[in-house]
């Protein structure tokens, strides 16, 4: 234990007055604030940092209308220091210009047909809703065509459901007028189509026409079967291999050669659109260029290509389509 002089005590007492007096000057004259820097920069002073902090929390976190996200171009720092009672601090203004500071990325939810978009809507509910109110109105391949992208942008958009609903509306009257259009011109086309092979299906019947082989049908035109992926295009006569095959009617020979399921295929084309097929053929007798007739023997039957024994395949072709050889030859 060591004991103070009264000098010392003296001292102490000096020295403790004047921290006091320090204090009380520099707590009248000065005040603790927060300095509120943001990216390198001081924007102000503020004096409850805290509800500050929660009213920039609170906003970075919006998530009302169609905000997607905020983020803010570096976080605020606050900083406690002394600063002149004179001087004011500015919350609002500090909090303003954090705000400022922050890059806002808004969420919409377009409403597209085909790819395109339509409308927009805020919400994804609102876009499916307004999808499902308009299946049943339109075709049902536009209803296949419907879809929903979600859509960002950094300039605020609130998009509202009857305006959406108002330009759906608009897009849906023209996709209808111009689906029918577009039906009314296939109906079209496939009536002219029609009459085409009409007429030129007439014409088989004014040629002279006659049977390529003789044999049993073992399969007719448009059966179906499991050897085949569509209907049969052709009518099938059975016959032993290497029977002579003459062509239905005169024509020349567009084709003598392998071709795929047919095997040997050999096609003649009759003029007026008009072409017979003979597949399957064990041997090829007619070549390319030649004129033929009912007495010319072209190929015999095999079973080359898509086959399971001998016969021919016969198809006739009208304008490119198969028809069915029947309402002709093997009544
Ligand atoms: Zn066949």
């Amino acid at each position: 234990m060591k004991y103070y002089t009264k000098e010392v005590f003296k001292t102490m007492k000096i020295a403790l007055i004047g921290f006091l007096v320090i204090t009380i000057i520099t707590l009248i004259k000065f005040k603790p604030v927060y300095a509120v820097t943001l990216a390198g920069e001081t924007i102000g002073y503020i004096a409850d940092k805290e509800n500050i902090e929660s009213e920039f929390n609170n906003y970075i976190n919006d998530k009302d209308s169609n905000i997607a996200f905020r983020v803010s171009d570096g976080l605020p720092e606050y900083d406690l220091m002394l600063v002149s009672r004179k001087d004011n601090e500015t919350d609002e203004e500090v909090l303003s210009a954090m705000k400022s500071a922050v890059v806002t990325t808004y969420q919409t939810y377009a409403i597209t047909i085909d790819g395109e978009v339509k409308a927009q809507v805020s919400s994804e509910e609102e876009a499916m809703q307004i999808i499902e109110e308009m299946k049943g109105t339109i075709p049902a391949e536009l209803e296949m065509k419907l879809g929903i992208v979600t859509e960002y942008s950094n300039i605020p958009v609130n998009p509202t459901k009857e305006s959406a609903v108002a330009s759906i509306n608009e897009v849906k009257v023209q996709k209808e007028t111009d689906y029918n259009n577009q039906k009314a011109e296939e109906a079209k086309q496939a009536a002219i189509a029609t009459t085409t092979q009409v007429a030129a299906t007439g014409k088989i019947a004014d040629m002279q026409i006659a049977i390529p082989v003789k044999g049993i049908i073992s399969s007719r035109y448009g059966s179906r079967s499991s050897r085949r992926s569509s209907a049969h295009t052709g009518l099938d006569i059975a016959t032993s291999q290497g029977t002579g095959i003459r062509p239905i009617a005169s024509g020349t020979v567009t084709y003598s050669g392998e071709k795929g399921t047919y095997g040997n295929l050999v096609i003649v084309n009759h003029g007026n659109g008009i072409e017979s097929y003979y597949a399957h053929c064990s041997k090829l007798y007619a070549n390319v260029g030649d004129t033929v007739d009912t007495n010319s023997t072209i190929a015999s039957v095999g079973s080359t290509g898509n086959s399971t024994g001998p016969h021919l395949h016969l198809e006739i072709r009208v304008n490119g389509s198969p028809v069915n050889p029947q309402q002709y030859l093997y009544k």
